[in-house]
């Protein structure tokens, strides 16, 4: 039986990849990977590696959780030694944790390998921190895409604080999360960014404030994060990359 690597891919700039992600890529027999996971990885691969793709691609939809759980424990008992490479780091929103279960039940070996997590590093290439001294002592990182249930399970009341807020996954979301902002009572004139393809050649940040970041950002290319805070201020001087 092999072991698994399941393994961070980081935000989209190959040069974030970490040295162990390239160690266990380059070992690989086969990579399983996600739309989010820059494809260019895949050519430090050794001859004869397989790759298997799992993303979304236009309307199709992403295999299901449990066919990618079942994918990944089939290719371990065929391969010594199997990637699962997910953008980001793979605890992020990247339901590395319900993979490593399923492996584990079933007694297959498995490593974290932690990767650069876009909550932070796409952010950072626009210019803004998530923390400064001075500005904000702490940040959220929150699915945005959660709040298209009726029900939401985000604890709306608790962001009236002034920590950055993160929301991944959620430019579909973009009206509703203003919409909710103002509703616990954040001012209108609020800053906000909201980042596409963050770390890539194509990045792209457009600032506002929540009353007018939908008008300005809705229609920017995925994937895309949107930053709450003042710390968005910042990148009026730190605004290093998009130059
Ligand atoms: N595990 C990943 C996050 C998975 S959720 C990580 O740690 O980064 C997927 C969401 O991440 C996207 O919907 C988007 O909000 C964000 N994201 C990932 N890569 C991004 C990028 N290059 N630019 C902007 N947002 C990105």
């Amino acid at each position: 039986m092999g072991k698994v690597y399941l393994t961070g891919a980081g935000p989209g700039d190959i040069d974030l990849l970490t040295i162990k992600a390239l160690r266990v890529v380059q070992q690989a027999d086969v990579i399983i990977y996600d739309r989010l996971a820059n494809p260019d990885i895949l050519q430090q691969a050794k001859s004869g590696c397989e790759f298997i793709y799992v993303g979304k691609k236009d309307s199709h939809h992403t295999l299901p959780q449990d066919e990618i759980n079942e994918l990944i424990y089939q290719a371990a008992l065929k391969y010594e030694n199997v990637v699962r490479l997910k953008g980001g780091d793979p605890l992020v929103f990247g339901r590395g944790g319900e993979e490593g279960i399923y492996l584990k039940e079933r007694g297959v070996a498995f490593e974290f390998i932690p990767g650069v997590t876009s909550a932070i590093a796409v952010p950072e290439y626009a210019g803004i921190p998530v923390t400064h001294r001075g500005v904000t002592v702490s940040f959220r990182v929150v699915t945005g895409h959660e709040s298209k249930k009726a029900h939401s399970q985000i604890p709306w009341e608790n962001y009236k604080t002034d920590d950055t807020i993160i929301f991944l996954m959620g430019l579909h979301n973009l009206e509703k999360i203003t919409k909710k902002l103002i509703e616990i009572g954040k001012p209108e004139d609020y800053p906000v960014a909201v980042i596409s393809k963050g770390t890539t050649p194509e990045e792209k940040t457009v600032v506002g404030t929540i009353s007018n970041i939908y008008e300005k950002a809705k229609d920017l290319p995925t994937p895309a994060l949107i930053v709450v805070g003042e710390v968005v201020r910042l990148r009026e001087q730190l605004n290093w990359f998009e130059q």
